[in-house]
């Protein structure tokens, strides 16, 4: 990326390779096709091991990742059933809205903003709510920077209770490993425009058979947002509606580049650039706001410094350097800056952040 590009360090969507670029460009074909069954089979192949499964089911929704999460509640959860949330922050709090705009009888575990969940509080939890039909958690929640141990929880969960476990995976999935199988995941859900480096448009949800079975359960079904005809769908190659095909052909090209670099380095290479980045804001006065010992692989927040309102650093790295960076949410949203730093990215775009806020710094809040 050369000095005069927009530096998009928000945290989705991401930029996309000029690879994917280029396959969004490609000619339409009909998603009742033998060429869409080859596409849809190489993408499903692909993703399964960003997922860690091989038992689960992929299901591709067009939709945004809300519409994956409102699908992981809809298939698997009755109104009037008791639904743990840890809630870790704004996602965990949106997770907790579906389930209450379906009628469950959502039990919160709140965790305070910056801090990830304990896997203790979690079987203290689920001991006080029992019965509980499901566990909805964050697995990288966004607006606070925060990374869950995801499969400490899991095992918790899987020890104390037949609740089926829901993930938020959008903005972890292909950057931060996973193992849906041997932590006993449920349902887990990405999206296309974060880690996956490809545009908005898609809600990808893998579904374990466990959450198949709870939504072949009677009761209330969704009609757009059906597992079971989606399965049906995509065993046979395609989709139970028109897909966003341009978005398709770009995640195929998006997962062959992943994986030529190899699913380990990729999640080593978020490792790093985060540890760049926290340190290199830590150095120039920003604080790091979420727990270090769980901080995020992809997002990193840090506390603006005094004299300077999120808004202000945020307006004059786009106007004066074209780095577009993301502000806190709710009531931090004056005191955090966060920075993506998932899909495509590399050490120069970090590095051209951190001396875009060291100039910035360097002047008067104005
Ligand atoms: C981006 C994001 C979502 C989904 O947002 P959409 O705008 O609906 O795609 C959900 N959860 C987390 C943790 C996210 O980062």
């Amino acid at each position: 990326m050369t000095a005069g590009e927009p530096n998009l360090r928000i945290t989705g969507p991401t930029p996309l390779p000029s690879a994917v670029l280029e396959a969004l460009g490609e000619q339409m074909l009909s998603h009742r096709s033998e060429g869409f069954r080859v596409l849809l089979r190489r993408i499903i192949a692909g993703l399964r091991p960003l997922f860690g499964t091989s038992a689960g089911t992929i299901l591709p929704f067009t939709a945004s990742g809300t519409g994956g999460l409102e699908a992981a509640l809809v298939n698997t959860v009755r109104p009037g059933d008791r639904v743990l949330v840890v809630r870790i922050g704004y996602f965990g709090d949106r997770f907790a809205e579906i389930a209450v705009h379906y009628g469950a009888e959502v039990i919160p575990l709140d965790v305070p903003w910056g801090r990830a969940a304990d896997p203790d509080d979690v079987r203290r939890a689920l001991r006080r709510a029992a019965p509980v039909a499901a566990v909805a958690v964050t697995h990288n929640e966004t607006s606070t920077g925060a990374l869950n141990p995801l499969s400490e929880i899991a095992a918790v969960v899987r020890a104390e209770s037949p609740a089926l476990l829901l993930v938020d995976a959008v903005s972890s999935a292909g950057s931060v490993e996973i193992e849906m199988d041997v932590w006993g995941l449920d349902v887990v859900v990405t999206a296309s425009q974060k880690g996956l480096m490809s545009p908005p448009g898609l809600a990808v949800v893998a579904a374990g058979p466990r959450a198949l079975e709870a939504a072949s359960r009677g009761g209330p079904r969704p009609y757009y947002f059906d597992f079971l005809r989606m399965a049906a769908a995509t065993a046979e190659g395609t989709t139970t509606y028109t897909p966003a095909i341009s978005v398709l052909f770009g995640l195929a090209r998006a997962l062959e580049l992943i994986h030529a670099e190899g699913l380990a380095e990729v999640f080593a290479r978020h490792r790093r650039l985060a540890a760049a980045c926290r340190s290199g804001l830590a150095g120039l006065g920003l604080a790091g706001f979420a727990d270090p010992a769980h901080a995020s692989p992809t997002v990193t927040s840090a506390l603006t410094p005094l004299g300077w309102t999120a808004s202000a650093l945020r307006r004059r790295l786009e106007a004066e350097h074209g780095v577009f960076v993301s502000q806190g949410r709710a009531e931090w949203k004056e005191r955090l800056l966060r920075c993506g730093h998932m899909g495509h990215v590399g050490a120069d775009e970090v590095d051209r952040l951190i001396g875009s806020v060291r100039t910035v710094l360097s002047g008067s809040p104005g």
